[in-house]
């Protein structure tokens, strides 16, 4: 009798031993383009990973992490950790079971010097982000998209990066006014390579403009529209903050001397565009801090407009606050860029355009709010057509001065 209970113990300990003992091992990998992933420490047993963004700080903040996790049991419930504080550590993160359809996880529990996530994942391996990636690749293969699904798109190549990456646009016009007539507008995102929110927000523009809205038709018809939905691809690709990186970043560039070709360029086009006499409005996508909670217009200061300038500016305003109604509503008061926001102020891109094209050309940065639960990549989207929406209203109902 005792023999068989020790047998029968044996008989049922020895493979759940052994199911535990098979449990795979997790790892963590950010070893791709836009990964970004110091390990702190992986606890196998409680399957729990503390990272921090892999540090660069010579291409600007720290705040930027994305990670893949291998060695994943299907249906096991994930630990992560970050460590940092402030822009590093948004309420939810996001989440991929594929790299691909980005959800968030529940809020994070907050510590004074870190953010804990529990997640579900569904298959053996799983991605982890500050918020919903958005990479070189994904710029590409949407204009290849654009460009074979719409006959109103063209793609173009800006310029080659620092480090020769070729920086992907896309150009729309649908035959319409007579080119004389043909307004021009200038959309871009992540001038700060962490703010991947903006792209998505570019995303939503570009795939309502492309569609068959009968205000993006209408808009197509009358402008041409240009747009580059990555403009610090270096730093995207490596994963980095960009932000305030050495000497200046992207938005601390626009200069007589631009030190980054993707400024260099764009400044090229904006400025032959308004020399025709075919540039009409700029628009800048950024995100901001976290404790925005909905999205807002940065404005030059008064001393950069005049009357003209002045009036259509509070015009477009006026069209966006009508069109962009949520769930990332917009704020209704903007935010002004002058000196006392920035010594540099001058050198911020909106500015820029605004003091070195003609008077009427509306030039503002566009900041979305990513600390909320809609900041998803539908809502990200949803504030792109509604910007979309606003320019065409603008450009319809607006007593302009050109
Ligand atoms: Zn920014």
């Amino acid at each position: 009798m005792r023999r068989l209970v020790s047998s029968c113990f044996i008989w049922l300990f020895v493979p759940a031993c052994a199911a535990a003992q098979a449990a795979p091992e997790l790892k963590v990998r950010a070893d791709f383009p836009n990964g970004s992933a110091r390990v702190e420490s992986i606890d196998q047993q409680s399957r729990t990973i503390t990272i921090q963004p892999h540090p660069q700080p010579e291409r600007g903040w720290v705040c930027w992490w994305y990670f893949k996790v291998e060695g994943v049991q299907p249906g096991e419930t994930l630990t992560v950790q970050v460590v940092g504080s402030g822009f590093t550590i948004p309420d939810r993160a996001a989440y991929s079971d594929d790299d691909k359809a980005w959800k968030q996880t529940e809020p994070g529990e907050k510590r004074k010097d870190r953010i804990t996530f529990k997640q579900k994942a569904a298959g053996k391996e799983a991605w982890f982000a500050w918020g919903p990636p958005f990479a070189l690749k994904q710029a590409n293969e949407l204009i290849q998209r654009w460009v074979k699904d719409s006959p109103h798109a063209s793609a173009f190549e800006l310029c080659k990066s620092k480090d020769g990456r070729a920086v992907p646009g896309l150009k729309v016009q649908q035959a319409g006014v007579k080119d004389e007539e043909r307004l021009g507008i200038w959309v871009h995102a992540r001038q700060h390579a962490w703010e991947c929110g903006s792209s998505w927000v570019c995303q939503g523009f570009v795939e309502w403009l492309l569609s068959n809205d009968a205000s993006a038709e209408a808009l197509r018809k009358k402008a041409t529209v240009w747009i580059v939905p990555i403009m610090d691809v270096d730093s995207v690709e490596r994963g980095a903050g960009g932000k305030n990186q050495k000497p200046h970043d992207h938005n601390r560039d626009w200069s007589d001397k631009p030190i980054y070709p993707e400024v260099q360029a764009a400044i090229k086009h904006i400025a032959a565009a308004d020399k025709a006499g075919r540039f009409d409005l700029f628009v800048d996508l950024h995100n901001p801090g976290p404790g925005e909670k909905q999205p807002f217009f940065f404005i030059p200061p008064a001393e950069l407009l005049s009357v003209n300038g002045r009036r259509n500016l509070d015009s477009f305003l006026q069209a966006c606050r009508t069109e962009m109604r949520g769930p990332l509503k917009l704020q209704d008061k903007p935010k002004e860029s002058g000196e006392n926001y920035d010594a540099n102020w001058r050198r911020i891109s909106k500015n820029f355009v605004r003091a070195n094209s003609r008077d009427h050309v509306v030039a503002v940065c566009l900041e979305t709010a990513w600390n909320t639960p809609h900041s998803t990549t539908e809502g990200y989207q949803g504030v792109g057509k509604e910007l979309g929406r606003a320019m065409e209203r603008y450009f319809r109902e607006a007593t302009r001065g050109k």
